[in-house]
């Protein structure tokens, strides 16, 4: 059996496009499947509609947030709740085209345990929204030593695959790059960004800076690593500026300081908070994972899904 894991956040006119054209690939791939949408704490009637077509449509399972818990938290839950021998995750909103579910399928039944969904074309964005992504996904790239710039959240993911990151003991999770982190044996299906169906994108920018800073923080201790490196820099250049300033003292020459002395000041200010900020966050993140609060507080599920909670999120 298939499942397709959906988050739906405030996406009532997607779910009946998304559950008929979701069903008639799958169907045609002669395969039992499940769809498993997860409202992310909607307030249009998401839920309501993806609970009345469960009543009449078997395939169509969900649950509901209690709030708003985020997308990753969605398809965390998603994956956990589902119970088929592979699980896809993707938008639905049908950005991510149903079109390539057949060839994912195929791969996987030739024996690949993840299939990634990797972007042709990062579809219609905003000239910041693409500088900002391409930024941030080169950071990563370079983190995690793989191509991400063309990854996306649309997978293929084998139950082996889905069992061990519903094991992973974090609560603050990074799908994307965490089922690189996993391994197994992966194949990539290549696709175009679709127009978005109805409604508009639910990311803020600020939303979009604070994913990328929690993720970069919480797949890397590079940023901890540079303020040791520059503490050095400093070390060295403070040796150099003393051993210069004593010489200017003992010949007598030394009065001419103070713009140095205002420049230290302020770029060593600058950057010593720079650096205590950068360590803040990581004893944040720390705090927040040590709290050990669930990553997500379901409310309701149409007929009772709870009971297939996986994993660390049982
Ligand atoms: N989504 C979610 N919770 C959120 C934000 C988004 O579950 O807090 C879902 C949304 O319903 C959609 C998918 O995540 O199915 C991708 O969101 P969106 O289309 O807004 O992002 P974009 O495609 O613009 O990157
Ligand atoms: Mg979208």
């Amino acid at each position: 059996m298939i499942s397709v894991v959906l988050p739906a956040y405030n996406e009532s006119d997607n779910i009946e496009p998304a559950v008929s054209e979701i069903s008639k690939a799958l169907t045609d791939c002669s395969e039992d499947y499940e769809l498993v949408f997860i409202s992310d704490g909607s307030t249009d009637g998401t839920y309501e509609k993806i609970k009345k077509i469960s009543e009449t449509d078997q395939h169509v399972k969900g649950a509901e947030f209690s709030r708003n818990f985020g997308k990753e938290a969605a398809i965390f839950a998603g994956l956990s709740l589902s119970s088929g021998d592979a699980v896809i995750v993707m938008d639905c909103d049908l950005q991510h085209p149903v079109s390539a579910l057949p060839e994912m399928i195929d791969k996987w039944r030739k024996g690949a345990e993840i299939v990634e969904g990797i972007k042709n074309s990062r579809g219609r964005e905003s000239i910041f929204h693409k500088m900002s992504a391409g930024i941030f996904y080169g950071i990563m790239s370079r983190l995690i030593k793989i191509d991400m710039g063309s990854s996306s959240d649309f997978k293929l993911l084998d139950r082996k695959a889905v069992d061990a990151l519903l094991e992973l003991p974090e609560s603050n999770t990074f799908f994307r790059a965490l089922s690189f982190w996993i391994g197994f044996r992966s194949e990539k299906v290549y696709y175009d960004v679709e127009e978005r169906r109805s409604g508009s994108s639910k990311w803020s920018t600020r939303g979009l800076i604070n994913y990328a800073i929690s993720n970069a923080t919480s797949f890397s201790t590079l940023p901890l690593k540079l303020i040791t490196t520059m503490g050095w820099i400093f070390i060295v250049f403070s040796v150099v500026l003393g051993i210069q300033t004593l010489i200017r003292f003992f010949m007598g020459t030394a009065a001419d300081g103070f713009t140095t002395v205002i420049l230290l000041l302020l770029i060593i200010g600058g950057l010593l908070m720079l650096s205590m900020g950068i360590a803040g966050h990581y004893i944040a993140r720390i705090y927040e994972e040590v709290k050990g609060r669930p990553r997500f507080i379901i409310r309701d599920t149409t007929d009772d899904l709870v009971g297939n909670l996986k994993g660390q999120w049982k």
